[in-house]
Formats: C-alpha cells, sequence, structure tokens
C-alpha cells in the first residue's frame, strides 16, 4: 500500500505543485481546499496520472471538525506517512493603525490555529508515541515571518512567524517518536495568493527586487518541500529552509 500525504489548500498555487510533485514520487496524495472544488478535482486528476491513489476533500482548516474530517479521509486511503500544512491566507494591505480585530481573528484562525490543528491531527496518527510509524511535517510559513511586512500585512507576517515558533517547538517535541517537522519559508511566489489580498501585481511589482532578481514558482517551492518529506532528509528536523531567491 502507498504511503499517504496530506496536503491542505492543495488546490491551488504551492499546494497544488506540492501535489503534483508528490504523486511524482509515489506519494498516494489526500489534499483539502476551502471552495475551489474544480481546481481541486483538476490536481487530483493529474496526480492520478502518476498511477497514485488521489482525493480532495473539502474542508476550512479554521474549522475544527473539517482538519478532523480530512485526515479521516485520508486514513481510508492508507496509512499517513507525512502532512504538508499548506492553507494559508493574506489580507489587503492596510497598515497596524488601520486593522480591525476581525480581520487578524479570520487570518489567525487559519493561518495559526488551522497549522495547529492540523499538527495535531498529523501527531495523533504519525507519532510512535501513538502507536504510530512515525512520518514527516513540513509548515509552509513565509519570509514574511523574518521580514515583518511593514506596510503591507504585519498580521500575516506575524502569523507566520507563529508557524515557525510551531514548527522549531514542535520538532523537538517529537524528535524521539519517529516525526520529524520542518518548515519552508517561500519568498514572493508566482501565484493567486496576492490577487486574494488585492495586489494582482504585486509579483510583477516585487519580484524583481529580489536579490536574484525575479519571483520564484511553486514548483521552485514544491521542490524544498518534497525533499524535506522524503528519506533524502532523514537527519533534518527543526530546519528552516528559506526559497526566497536571497531575501
Ligand atoms: P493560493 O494560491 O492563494 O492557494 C491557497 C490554497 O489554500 C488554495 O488551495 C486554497 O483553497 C487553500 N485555502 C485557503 N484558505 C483555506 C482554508 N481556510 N482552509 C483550507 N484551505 C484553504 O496560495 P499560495 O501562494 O499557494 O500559498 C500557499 C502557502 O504559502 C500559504 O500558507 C502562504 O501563506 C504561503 N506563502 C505564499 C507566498 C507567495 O508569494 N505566494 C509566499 C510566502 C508564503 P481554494 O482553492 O479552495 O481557495
Amino acid at each position: 500500500m502507498m504511503a499517504v500525504l496530506l496536503v491542505t489548500g492543495g488546490s491551488r498555487g504551492i499546494g497544488a505543485a506540492v501535489v503534483a510533485r508528490a504523486a511524482a514520487a509515489g506519494w498516494a496524495v489526500c489534499l483539502t481546499y476551502r471552495g475551489e472544488a474544480e481546481a481541486a478535482q483538476e490536481v487530483v486528476t493529474a496526480a492520478r496520472e502518476h498511477g497514485v491513489d488521489a482525493k480532495a476533500v473539502r474542508a476550512d482548516v479554521a474549522v475544527e471538525a473539517d482538519v478532523e474530517a480530512a485526515f479521516a479521509a485520508a486514513d481510508a486511503m492508507g496509512p499517513l506517512a507525512g502532512v504538508v500544512v499548506n492553507a494559508g491566507v493574506v489580507a489587503p494591505k492596510a497598515r497596524v493603525d488601520a486593522m480591525s480585530a476581525e480581520r487578524v481573528s479570520g487570518m489567525l484562525a487559519v493561518n495559526v490555529v488551522g497549522a495547529v490543528v492540523t499538527c495535531r491531527e498529523a501527531v495523533r496518527r504519525l507519532s510512535t508515541g501513538h502507536g504510530g510509524p512515525g512520518g514527516s511535517i513540513v509548515l509552509v510559513s513565509s519570509a514574511a515571518a523574518r521580514l515583518g511586512s511593514p506596510g503591507e500585512y504585519v498580521d500575516y507576517a506575524a502569523s507566520k512567524a507563529a508557524v515557525d515558533t510551531l514548527g522549531a517547538g514542535l520538532a523537538k517535541e517529537v524528535a524521539g517518536e519517529g516525526v520529524r517537522v520542518n518548515v519552508v519559508r517561500p519568498g514572493i511566489i508566482d501565484t493567486e495568493l496576492h490577487a486574494s489580498g488585492g495586489q494582482p501585481d504585486r509579483v510583477e511589482r516585487l519580484g524583481p527586487s529580489a536579490p536574484v532578481g525575479r519571483a520564484g514558482t511553486a514548483d521552485e517551492v514544491a521542490a524544498a518541500v518534497t525533499w524535506l518529506l522524503s528519506d533524502e532528509a532523514s537527519y533534518c528536523t527543526g530546519s528552516v529552509l528559506d526559497v526566497a531567491g536571497g531575501r
């Protein structure tokens, strides 16, 4: 039976690129999405072309019961061996002095609470302390965690700093239980995330300001994620890998 990988937010962007690479590497993949059922189904169809099992589950990571249901759907595919905590959101450009509590809470619910609950379900299945086989968790943070995103979305940057710290602490918590936990911090990557935050030209505008002179692709991030998932990264845990073109 193929090892199963669960990817949150796998219908588009970085998550979809992770699904594609993981399927090519032989993982069976359960991906989650929030609303874009058609995009999710296209990712599933492409994954199946690699001869692996693939499934999409609608699950809002901000809703605990949805996350539990997504893991249950993955369990039905076979033994879970990896989880990519990727689902994340930005908000429209704003300074801190203009942010509502509602905006910040909504973002933290997805980027932080969703990440913690996803990790909880992952550890309950993977940890040898819970009778699991061990496995690998990769958290998708952002270079924003160290840059702070002034004038754009400091709340988003802070939520990603929380993801970095989740990775650091959880890695130590489960290192003796067969579970590796690592963090990937993308820079400016060409996905629809920027348009969802009201800045559709962000990649074009800011990509060239990276030291390498361009924005990154979702596949370049997915390469780092799937390497950290794999046994090639067997001595990496608690690592933070920047995929940010030198930013
Ligand atoms: P994207 O193109 O906007 O895709 C976001 C994905 O997450 C979609 O699959 C979306 O599902 C899903 N999603 C959003 N909210 C969700 C929720 N509440 N529950 C479940 N799924 C949800 O974004 P992306 O650029 O690939 O970003 C992926 C991750 O990389 C995020 O954590 C982001 O913060 C991080 N990141 C991105 C960049 C960048 O420049 N793009 C840079 C640094 C970090 P639907 O398709 O159903 O909407």
